[in-house]
């Protein structure tokens, strides 16, 4: 079986090596850099990023963990940012390896369908076209534009130039509140940048429960972080003095710069599909069954071009649906239990249903809540703000969903993904003995804290 691969993100590189270790003969045409949008330019630069800006942070703190500061901590940009590429070339020639090591063959160039089982890659040095049996269309997002905001790429900035800074700018509107503007919020502001962040709609991160959007506000707001929500940037000029923001509530912000992230536009033009045949949705997403299939056969597609869930793991996961499905091993995608994570301090993830949606659905409920500076753990880390919260299926005692915001958010959210995907109950997760001292125990006391169990709570 020959496979081709056009494009090589968390989707497409995920998906060549398990066709490659299936026994597929595997290319990927890969236009930049293995890795894609979240390796290059989304998830690993900002983590790298947020990384330093956080240590910076705690430096602050030294003093209430017992240290005698002397010198001066200041943070370099230009260090943070070659950090941060160095970081990302380990993962890079990680993929690269990978790929020689299970025979992936690489072609760097811009791939574009011209049959469906045939892509054209135009490189300077002229072209050439690759055969396949199966192809996979991989091509991801980039930033999407308003026009009147266009990028100049120095003053009115997307996530990929916030990436790539020089110096710490002074101050810096950001529009959009959502998990990118928010995470870029945090990182600038902790390294003395002045943020403004304005959001249309009425709450920050407003796909997350609203609890958790009212407490990220509130840490935003502990933070010196201007948010205005409900609230809309109508207009932007660049004069001598900054960048002139006019929002809709009458205010004009002045900034060094201004850094969009009102969401993503899908890589799905210029790439034959209209030609070959492959059917796009209104937004130019790639319309795909539950097996990964187009609309022409032959042709899948994966990952944020579909307009699904824009996350590197959901892109994963699809990569392997339709190889499986190529590969003979009939597969389909389950979105049911898809964990979330948002890496603003505190970080915040999510799985399951929020409770505005399990009232949509006329699901009869109760919630449980434990707060982060009721455990030792938290204290001992200097990390108290923050709770986690369980939502159970009143007569079932079903976990429903969990939502997090604090410390490790990110990485505590597996016990309840695994949790829902085993059709658990709350008093599963309450019944577990919990190692101490965790950040952990707080899923246990917040599932507990559902039937008005949890001990370390005061008197209601
Ligand atoms: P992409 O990663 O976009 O990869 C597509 C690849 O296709 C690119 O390398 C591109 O160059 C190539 N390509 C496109 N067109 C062609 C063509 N015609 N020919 C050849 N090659 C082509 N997700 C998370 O899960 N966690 C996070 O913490 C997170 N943080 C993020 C932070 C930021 C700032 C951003 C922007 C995104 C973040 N994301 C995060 C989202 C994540 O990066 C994407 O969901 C993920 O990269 C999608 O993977 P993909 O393989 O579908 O596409």
């Amino acid at each position: 079986m020959k496979i081709a691969v056009l494009g090589a993100g968390p989707g497409g590189y995920v998906a060549a090596l398990k066709a490659a270790q299936m026994g597929a003969e595997v290319t990927v045409i890969e236009n930049e850099e293995v890795g894609g949008t979240c390796l290059n330019k989304g998830c690993i630069p900002t983590k790298t990023m947020l990384a330093s800006s956080e240590l910076y942070s705690k430096v602050k703190e030294l003093s209430s963990f017992g240290f005698d500061l002397n010198g001066e901590v200041v943070p370099n940009m230009e260090k943070i940012i070659e950090r941060k590429r160095k970081v990302v070339d380990v993962q890079v020639k990680g993929i690269k390896g990978l790929f020689r090591s299970w025979s992936v063959e690489l072609k760097n160039g811009r791939g574009e369908l011209v049959s469906d089982r045939e892509i054209r890659i135009s490189k300077a040095e002229g072209g050439e076209t690759v055969t396949a049996d199966r192809i996979i269309v991989a091509t991801g997002s980039r930033p999407a534009e308003i026009p009147t905001f266009p990028y100049d790429g120095k003053n009115i900035i997307s996530s990929t130039e916030a990436l790539e800074l020089d110096s710490i700018p002074k101050s810096l509107l950001i529009v959009g509140a959502g998990v990118i503007g928010c995470e870029f919020a945090c990182i600038f502001r902790e390294l003395g940048t002045e943020v403004t962040v304005v959001e249309l709609l009425p709450r920050a991160v407003a796909t997350e429960d609203e609890e958790i959007s009212r407490l990220l506000e509130r840490e935003l707001k502990k933070k010196k972080i201007k948010l205005f929500t409900g609230v809309k940037a109508e207009n932007v000029e660049v004069k001598e003095d900054g960048v002139h923001t006019v929002l809709s509530n009458g205010r004009e912000i002045i900034s060094d710069k201004v850094l969009v992230s009102i969401g993503r536009a899908f890589n799905s033009d210029g790439i034959g599909l209209e030609a070959v045949g492959v059917e796009k949705g209104p937004r130019g997403d790639v319309r795909v069954n539950n097996r990964m299939e187009t609309s022409l056969s032959g042709v899948y597609a994966i990952g944020d071009v579909t307009g699904g869930i824009l996350l590197a793991h959901v892109a994963s996961k699809e990569g392997l649906v339709a190889v499986g499905n190529i590969m003979g091993t009939e597969s389909v995608i389950d979105y049911s239990v898809v964990p979330a994570a948002i890496f603003t301090s505190p970080e915040i993830a999510s799985v399951g249903l929020r409770e505005h949606q399990a009232s949509e659905r006329g699901i009869e409920y109760l919630t449980g809540h434990f707060q982060f500076r009721a455990l030792g753990k938290a204290h001992a880390m200097g990390e108290i703000s923050g709770m986690i919260k369980v939502i159970a299926e009143k007569d079932t005692d079903r976990l429903l969903g969990v939502h997090i915001i604090g410390p490790h958010a990110s990485d505590l959210i597996h016990e309840a993904a695994v949790a829902l995907r085993a059709g658990l109950k709350v008093k599963d997760i309450a019944d577990t003995i919990h190692a101490h001292p965790t950040l952990s125990e707080g899923l246990m006391e917040a599932a507990e804290d559902v039937h008005g169990e949890a001990v370390h709570v005061p008197k209601k």
